[in-house]
């Protein structure tokens, strides 16, 4: 793809247990374009947050990226040093948690924490001319600019959130992957932080990986999304078009089972099962136990992610190999 900003290719991570190695991230390829919001979706423990870190090479032990390729910028992140990888997640990679005190010294004051990343990374910048960056990248985000001399305590879970993406922003980082940020933010705080993040995706020319669970999120943000399902690639495509017309039957349960608030009094749709335990996936199609459409060969082989529609690729035996629909 002639417009990806960074490409996953056969990525796997495995995590090392008592009950023997689990895959959380499997074989898993797809390309991030230039400039759009990606949603990455799925049930706790489908690997989203693991292909997440896993893509700025923060995976610690038991944890290990076992395979594949990871292209941004003109290099496969996985040939470079750890202190090369270290540079560039300080200045062209970013990352936003879900819970910004972890990533912020809470002895730190939010100013010390701008400027210090904007010094390390623009040597010729003076202190002075920092901190006025960094008051005009709070300012920017909505944060009163005499503010940034308060302590991460001081601010509010949306403001922390901010911060961290200010954080980013002083990096001049070209893509940000950010991880659950609006959970722990109210629906109010969280519509603005969403309008915002939007915003400075246009004026900076950011790209974005919204990681979450939360299907309306997506809706609301993003261009395209990314269906995971027990640690591989079960969808993705153009977000109007998974939405509308989703190809996977888990894509289609997931968006089945979000409330709508139209159907008055009807019973919410409600998927069978439960995601597999990752150390003990079925053979073939890991969906297949729960699958209402399985064919039989989904509980033999697995399927490969292929392209079905102009923006939609899924991983399902019920689409063959000649890019046309065989079954609904
Ligand atoms: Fe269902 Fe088979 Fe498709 Fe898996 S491959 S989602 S089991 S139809």
């Amino acid at each position: 793809m002639t417009d990806a900003l960074y490409s996953v290719r056969n990525l796997s991570v495995e995590y090392g247990t008592r009950q023997g190695p689990v895959k959380a991230v499997n074989d898993v390829s797809f390309d991030i374009r230039k400039n759009e919001i990606l949603g990455l979706v799925g049930e706790s423990g489908c690997g989203k947050s693991t292909l997440g870190k896993a893509m700025l090479r923060m995976i610690t032990k038991p944890g290990e990226i076992t395979g594949g390729q990871l292209l941004f910028g003109g290099h496969d992140l996985m040939t470079l040093s750890s202190r090369e990888m270290r540079s560039l997640r300080g200045s062209r990679l970013g990352m936003v948690f879900q819970d910004p005190m972890t990533s912020l010294n809470p002895v730190q004051r939010i100013v010390d924490h701008l400027t210090e990343t904007i010094l390390a990374h623009e040597k010729t910048t003076t202190a002075a001319a920092a901190r006025t960056r960094a008051s005009e990248l709070v300012e920017r985000l909505g944060i009163r600019r005499e503010r940034i001399d308060d302590y991460p305590h001081q601010f509010s879970g949306g403001m922390r959130q901010r911060v961290m993406i200010a954080l980013a922003l002083a990096l001049h980082a070209d893509l940000v992957i950010a991880d659950e940020p609006t959970t722990s933010l109210d629906v109010i705080v969280e519509a603005k932080f969403l309008d915002l993040l939007r915003e400075l995706r246009d004026e900076f020319d950011l790209t974005i990986v919204m990681i979450t669970h939360n299907i309306g999120v997506v809706a609301e943000i993003a261009d395209r999304v990314a269906v995971m399902y027990a640690g591989r690639m079960a969808e993705i495509g153009d977000v109007r078009e998974v939405f509308a017309r989703p190809l996977h039957p888990y894509a289609e349960g997931l968006l089945k089972s979000v409330p709508n608030i139209e159907l008055d009094g009807q019973e919410l749709y409600k998927m069978d099962g439960s995601p597999p335990n990752l150390a003990f996936t079925p053979p073939g199609c890991s969906f297949h136990p729960r699958c209402p459409k399985a064919l039989p060969i989904c509980s033999d082989q697995v399927p490969v992610l292929r392209s079905v529609r102009a923006d939609q690729e899924t991983a399902c035996w019920l689409y063959d190999d000649q890019t046309v629909e065989i079954a609904r």
